[in-house]
């Protein structure tokens, strides 16, 4: 489907061109480039469907330039499919223009869970070589190719997955769940995993995790690659296709979305397979949201703590998880809620892209910083792992003295 952009023209082309995408669009208000905004990556997506520009290595890179972040998607009167279109369009522009080495490599990386699980003590023995501790985590000594202001977090000796049982059974239990990790979760913040696991036993839920899984494959979708993000997708429906689960359990927009929506799309070539991607669609939750559906497991721990929370673009405005992780963190006694006055605002980190444009990322991600520091909150929670890195990276860069968590470990913190 993403492989072909003739699949899209009919999309392409219900784009009346209005302009509202500018208004809204966090690339568009730090650039003022029409190329950076959802109207003008469609017309050059038209201009390539009618054999006007090439796919060269500047459309390519151009067609990069956009954090996904489905600001312009809800904006759009027309109801173009913007976020869909521009990664077809990167599809179409990577098969001519190419990618860069560094994001090849990431791809590469993405692509093969072994070289990620051989690679995580590794990468854990050059940051303490190569970056010095500061603050939370470690800032780079040198270049390297990354944001020397910014902190980034101490990497895990051993990735999530390489330490929890494949199944965590729970006496009684009511429920049996499938909790897909996600890189982040396993590779970066384990805790953010041991919490999910916590949280599910607490409603007592028989939580199965398969040593299998690897990254959902979205970075690589988006990135230009749909051939591999399907093959990831039909390994992941492969394995989690036959547990017999009630629910398929994420910590991650993002992967919610893969497997809600990307899945079924990219596997529309095999319909068994694709019956079985919807099927699991339908069980699929953030965390977040099943807390919310579930019974309350009882009395929790008071957190006498002052609270904000980001809603990542890809769980608010992709999943539609608003109110749940909001609802949830105030039913925790003792804690003081304050709201950001834009909690929807994209912080700019959309997985790979801070890497890779550190400083319009970091531009993109100001307004969201002055927001939560003028919120007066000493802990920001949020439901991404990527928008966490971000913010934390960036906040802590700043000397600010709270602490940013994901929503899970904040509750898990509450469980008895
Ligand atoms: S808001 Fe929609 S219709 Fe208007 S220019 Fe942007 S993509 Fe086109
Ligand atoms: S997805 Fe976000 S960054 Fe990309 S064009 Fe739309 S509003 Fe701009």
């Amino acid at each position: 489907m993403y492989d072909h952009l003739n699949n899209f023209a009919a999309d392409i082309n219900k784009c009346m061109r209005c302009g509202n995408c500018q208004a809204v669009c966090p690339v568009y208000r730090v650039t003022r480039a029409e190329a950076d905004v959802a109207r003008g990556k469609l017309q050059l997506g038209r201009a390539l469907l009618e054999g006007r520009l090439a796919p060269t290595p500047r459309l390519s890179a151009l067609s990069q330039r956009c954090l996904l972040c489905q600001a312009c998607l809800d904006a759009c009167p027309s109801g173009v499919s913007t976020c869909n279109d521009i990664m077809a369009l990167r599809a179409q522009a990577v098969k001519g223009g190419g990618l860069t080495l560094a994001k090849r490599m990431l791809l590469a990386g993405l692509a093969r869970k072994p070289l990620l699980d051989h690679g995580l003590p590794v990468a854990r023995k050059a940051q303490q070589v190569a970056f010095r501790p500061s603050g939370p985590g470690y800032r780079p000594r040198f270049p390297l190719g990354l944001d020397l202001r910014r902190i980034y977090p101490p990497l895990p000796a051993r990735s999530f997955l390489a330490t929890v049982r494949e199944r965590v059974p729970r006496p009684r239990a009511e429920l049996r769940v499938a909790f897909f990790v996600g890189c982040m979760a396993n590779y970066v913040y384990p805790g953010t995993g041991e919490a999910v696991v916590k949280l599910l036993g607490s409603r007592r839920a028989d939580v199965v995790i398969p040593g299998e899984q690897h990254c959902c494959g979205y970075p690589v979708l988006a990135l230009g690659d749909p051939v591999t993000a399907r093959a990831m997708a039909a390994s992941h429906v492969r394995l989690f296709g036959s547990l017999g689960v009630d629910y398929l359990v994420t910590a991650c927009g993002t992967c919610g979305e893969s497997w809600r929506d990307h899945y079924p799309e990219l596997l529309r070539d095999d319909p068994e397979l694709q019956a079985r991607a919807l099927a699991l669609a339908g069980k699929v939750r953030d965390i977040s949201s099943l807390l919310g559906e579930l019974p309350s497991p009882g009395e929790m721990l008071p957190l006498s703590r002052r609270v904000t929370y980001h809603q990542a673009c890809h769980l608010g405005r992709g999943m539609r998880v608003g109110g749940a992780p909001v609802d949830l963190v105030k039913a925790v006694p003792g804690i003081d809620f304050v709201p950001l006055a834009d909690p929807g605002r994209c912080c700019g980190g959309a997985g790979s892209f801070q890497l890779f444009y550190p400083e319009l990322s970091r531009e993109i991600a100001a307004p969201k910083l002055a927001d939560i520091r003028n919120s007066g909150a000493e802990v920001l929670v949020t439901g991404c792992g990527a928008c966490r890195n971000q913010l934390e990276g960036l906040l802590a860069a700043e000397d600010w003295p709270g602490r940013v968590m994901h929503t899970a470990e904040l509750l898990a913190l509450a469980t008895p």
